[in-house]
């Protein structure tokens, strides 16, 4: 960018920054020149002016709280100053009138709303801008008026920034721990009523999402069961009592209650009725309780007279107690009892139902993630867009901070690492392992390929006594890890590996899942193979592993085109061995074809990277070279020619060698089309084996005198 333009720029974007407070100093310098005693009419403009900027400010302030310049705070502060010294002049004729206090009011205020550095810096406003209202305005002796009334705004500012500040920092506290305190209660709660899985959250968003709305549910179904049975039985408090999972505390779940004096606290397992309830698994019903006797979930002294506790049951197992009670000295009937019970089983349904239901819910999840993980690796063709496609897949079902996949080739005993991410942020960048590649071993991607089961057993690395891939290839010493294999038809292809910094990360909940996606990336990766071997087949020459006719015949078209349009020199050579027929009837057609591999190999030595060579048909070979004239393929032929009359071929005991004769053809303006370039070479063959056999010749093409010549050389 231009100097100027971003000088320009710059002045621009100051000035749109700072015009609040370029306004605020015309405002100032007006009032301190005698504005706020001039006749209403000339006041008027800076009237209306303060009136837009103040209220301009203050929806800046109500639109946007968090990311706001300090700036908007100051000039607020700023603003407001100006607007009540002015006031204080012209309606009480000074600053020291019945109503100057407003001024501490207005400083309180700012240093309560106000940033702290915005707050800080319009107190030392306030008091300059009294400085000069007195000094330039009133005309007071400075000394007078200003020190006291500046040192009661300062004192006002600390006094507020101090305690005020303290105590709305000391609310904000306790507001978030009381918010803390009941989201851990309602995982608590889901933890209890086994909505989540024991110790392990991984998942975690969603999974919490999902465990909220179910306790939700439970905790209505379950209250309006309460209810019912409070009301029906005209009872003081029907409560149920959740058992924790160590199995040592009670504690209320959900209750429906006349008293005012429930004691939320914990109850330990072995007190009183509930104890015995606990511990025999039968009802208990009490009555002519007295005031004295403890119910541990009442504070205080005992309100009701006649107690009924119901265990819960699920099984076998023991969940809970649910608990009736009742003011009136009457025990409770078995009609009453039974009710109860009833209620009791409704509520553990209710948990029931909802755990089923999170389960189906869960399932469903992870039947998406699954769902669409197969289609983008159905969607992927080649090898590389399968582990590409595997990796993001996995990332979708599990959280993760390293992935890798490690491939296995059984002929060759070997694993590499095909594909290795790690997170930005992890600090461990493992791209480098890509590539890397090591003989089966102890490690436990090894162990895992050999096994076909996922390692290590609880998804937890000990970098001490594990190897993942080998010592040369140290794995970052994350604390979770998981290696699955890719199983396809009882064969490990290779593996997967996940590494996480979270501990805990592959538990349970997402092992089954990445099991499953393992499976899939297997035949992905099996059906990619297969789609790159059939293109191989489908363009390769099986004996010599070079191109085949139809490959070479694209090939040709593109590099004929670029010759044309970029005028390169372009030779084609047309290859046939010499009295092939007798090699094959006196050796054998075996020994026939070692002979076209070994042409097949000598001119994959002689070749250079930007030349193609392919097998025509029989023992023909077409080599298509870029750039190179005439000259250098007669060159490139001799060396060929050279090379194949020096190799010995073995047929049982004998050795015997061949030649072979070479017709080149090089691409110009009179043979600009592949079809006219390849007769001309064939042509030039044909004048080689015309003229004895293993030599070159090339094509001269046919000028407006001379019919096409060829030059040959042996
Ligand atoms: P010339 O010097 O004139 O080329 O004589 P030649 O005997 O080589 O004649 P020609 O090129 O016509 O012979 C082609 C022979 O190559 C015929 C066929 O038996 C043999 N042939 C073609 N394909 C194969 C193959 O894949 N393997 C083997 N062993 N022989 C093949
Ligand atoms: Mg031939
Ligand atoms: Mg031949």
């Amino acid at each position: 960018m231009d100097p100027l333009v971003r000088a320009a720029l710059f002045v621009r974007r100051g000035l749109r920054r700072a015009n609040g407070l370029v306004f605020a100093a015309i405002l100032a310098a007006f009032v301190v020149l005698g504005g706020a005693s001039a006749p209403l009419l000339a006041a008027l403009p800076a009237v209306v002016l303060w009136t837009a900027l103040v209220a301009s400010r203050i929806r800046r302030k109500l639109r946007r709280t968090s990311d706001l310049p300090i700036l908007t705070d100051l000039e607020l502060a700023i603003f407001l100053t100006i607007g009540l010294e002015a006031a204080l002049v012209r309606f009480e004729g000074g600053l020291g009138g019945a109503y100057s206090p407003a001024i501490y009011v207005l400083v309180a205020f700012i240093t309560a709303y106000a940033r702290r550095g915005a707050g800080l810096a319009a107190v030392v406003f306030v008091v300059a801008f009294e400085i000069a209202l007195r000094h330039a305005t009133l005309h007071e002796p400075l000394l007078e008026g200003v020190w006291p009334h500046a040192a009661f705004v300062v004192l006002f500012a600390t006094l507020n920034l101090v305690f005020l500040r303290a105590q709305m920092a000391h609310v904000k506290r306790v507001a978030r721990t009381r918010i803390e305190g009941e989201l851990l209660r309602l995982k608590e709660d889901a933890r209890s009523y086994r909505l989540l899985g024991g110790g392990d959250d991984s998942g975690a968003r969603g999974e919490d999402k999902l465990a909220r709305s179910s306790v939700e549910e439970i905790h209505q179904s379950v209250h309006y069961a309460l209810d019912l049975l409070r009301r029906t039985l005209g009872l003081n408090t029907a409560v149920l009592l959740w058992l924790n999972d160590a199995g040592t505390h009670l504690r209320i779940s959900e209750l429906s209650t006349e008293s005012e004096h429930i004691s939320d606290a914990p109850i330990a397992v072995g007190d009183g009725v509930l104890g015995a309830v606990t511990a025999s698994r039968e009802r208990a019903s009490l009555r002519a309780l007295k005031p004295s006797y403890k119910v541990p979930y009442y504070a205080g002294p005992c309100p009701v007279r006649a107690l009924c506790a119901i265990p819960l049951l699920d099984g076998t197992t023991l969940r809970g107690i649910l608990a009736i009670d009742r003011v009136e000295d009457r025990a409770f009937t078995p009609h009453e009892e039974e009710l109860a019970a009833q209620a009791a089983r409704h509520c553990l349904r209710a948990i029931q139902n909802e755990r089923v239901f999170l389960q189906l819910e869960r399932a469903k999840v992870e039947q998406g993630k699954l769902y669409r993980a197969t289609q983008a690796l159905a969607s992927a063709l080649s090898e590389n867009e399968v582990l590409d496609a595997g990796v993001r897949a996995a990332r979708e079902v599990a959280s993760f901070d390293l992935a890798a996949v490690t491939l296995y080739d059984e002929a060759q005993k070997i694993h590499e690492v095909r594909a290795a991410q790690s997170a930005d942020d992890v600090g461990e960048d493992i791209a480098d392992l890509v590539g890397a590649r090591f003989s089966p071993n102890a490690g436990l991607v090894s162990m895992v390929v050999q096994n076909r089961f996922p390692l290590p057993y609880k998804g937890d690395f000990d970098p001490a006594h594990q190897v993942v891939l080998t010592k040369r290839f140290p794995w970052p010493k994350l604390p979770s890890l998981l290696v699955l294999p890719l199983v396809l038809r009882d064969r490990a292809l290779g593996t997967l590996i996940l590494g996480a910094r979270r501990r805990h990360a592959f538990g349970d909940s997402v092992r089954p899942t990445l099991e499953v996606l393992a499976s899939h990336l297997a035949v992905s990766l099996a059906n990619a193979r297969a789609v790159d071997k059939l293109e191989k087949m489908a363009t390769t020459d099986g004996l010599t592993g070079l191109l085949n006719k139809r490959a070479m015949l694209e090939a040709a078209e593109h590099k004929i085109a670029a010759a044309g349009r970029f005028d390169k020199k372009l030779s084609v050579l047309v290859l046939d061995i010499d009295h092939f027929k007798k090699v094959n009837d006196t050796y054998g057609h075996d020994v026939g074809d070692v002979v076209i591999k070994g042409l097949g190999d000598i001119l994959k030595r002689q070749k250079r990277t930007t030349d193609i060579v392919a097998r025509f048909g029989g023992e023909e070979f077409v080599v298509l070279c870029e750039e190179t004239n005439e000259k250098g393929a007669m060159l490139l032929a001799e060396r060929i020619r050279e090379e194949l009359q020096k190799t010995v071929f073995h047929a049982g005991k004998t050795t015997f060698s061949v030649t072979c004769s070479i017709g080149i053809a090089t691409y110009s303006e009179v043979i600009g089309q592949w079809d006219t370039l390849f007769k001309a070479a064939d042509e030039a063959l044909y004048v080689s084996k015309r003229s004895g056999r293993n030599r070159a010749t090339a094509h001269v093409p046919r000028t407006s005198e001379s019919s096409a010549r060829h030059k040959v050389s042996a």
